[in-house]
């Protein structure tokens, strides 16, 4: 089973940063044994990337996707859309949407149908706050964000998933969880792909850590044996530190 090392940019680089950001990354890649390599530019930068890079070794990801198919929704792209755009992967449910743009469980769940439906390969997101985590409910949140997400994917489509944990007070803040905290919750969130799917789903569904992840952290956290790579935010603004975690990958 493959890692993926996959960089949101969330709002960050106008068009010729974000060139210039790709330029180093797929030049400075090396050639990959164990790691997909995902970047998640801002949308309107999808299309044209997609022809740019096309030759390399990273595949496109949207930050988010409508939860409507085609019709009136203005503003919104459809899941088909980036699909059609060359886009192949698609996060959803990062805890600041969620947060943020007030994304319910339901619309979660719609945006993953839709994903799935159009055949993009869905970064599905889940995580706790600190509050949560300190009154000891981080467990149960995580099993119903997931168990809700996942609601009306079968074991077949489940190939099409990665799930990201990704604790919310250690998005952004530069407190990562421990390398034992994440291999807590990624061995929790594989038996509970067991008990909802079968022990295959269990053992291929690739489970990448978020939250403040770092060259200078990332060997322990991507050396635990149920955690198979990272969603990186901050650290994947420099091509030098998102290379240096691909590295970590492939070394792990
Ligand atoms: C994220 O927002 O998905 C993330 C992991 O951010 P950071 O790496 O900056 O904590």
């Amino acid at each position: 089973m493959r890692n993926i090392v996959a960089g949101n940019w969330k709002s960050n680089k106008l068009m010729n940063e974000g060139i210039e950001l790709m330029d180093a990354i797929t030049k400075g890649l090396p050639t990959l044994h164990k790691t997909e390599v995902i970047v998640a530019p801002p949308a309107p930068y999808l299309a044209q990337f997609s022809a740019q890079y096309k030759a390399h070794a990273v595949h496109l990801s949207a930050q988010q996707c409508s939860e409507h198919g085609h019709g009136a929704h203005t503003g919104e792209y459809t899941a088909e859309m980036l699909h059609s755009s060359g886009v192949t992967h698609v996060i959803i449910g990062h805890s600041e949407r969620r947060d943020r743009f007030g994304e319910s469980f339901e619309v979660v769940r719609s945006k993953v149908n839709q994903a799935i439906g159009a055949s993009l390969h869905v970064l599905l997101c889940c995580g706790e706050s600190l509050e949560v985590r300190e009154s000891e409910e981080h467990f149960e949140l995580i099993s119903k964000q997931l168990k809700d997400a996942l609601a009306d994917v079968d074991s077949a489509k489940m190939a099409n998933i990665t799930i990201a944990y990704e604790p919310v007070w250690a998005i952004g803040t530069g407190v990562t969880a421990s390398a034992d905290q994440a291999q807590e919750m990624h061995r929790f969130i594989r038996e509970q792909l067991g008990n909802w799917f079968n022990p295959q789903v269990a053992s291929t569904t690739r489970i990448l850590y978020g939250g403040s992840c770092k060259p200078s952290n990332a060997a322990e956290i991507f050396g635990q044996p149920d955690v198979n790579g990272g969603l990186i935010g901050g650290a994947a603004l420099e091509a030098s530190s998102f290379l240096s975690l691909v590295a970590a990958s492939e070394a792990s």
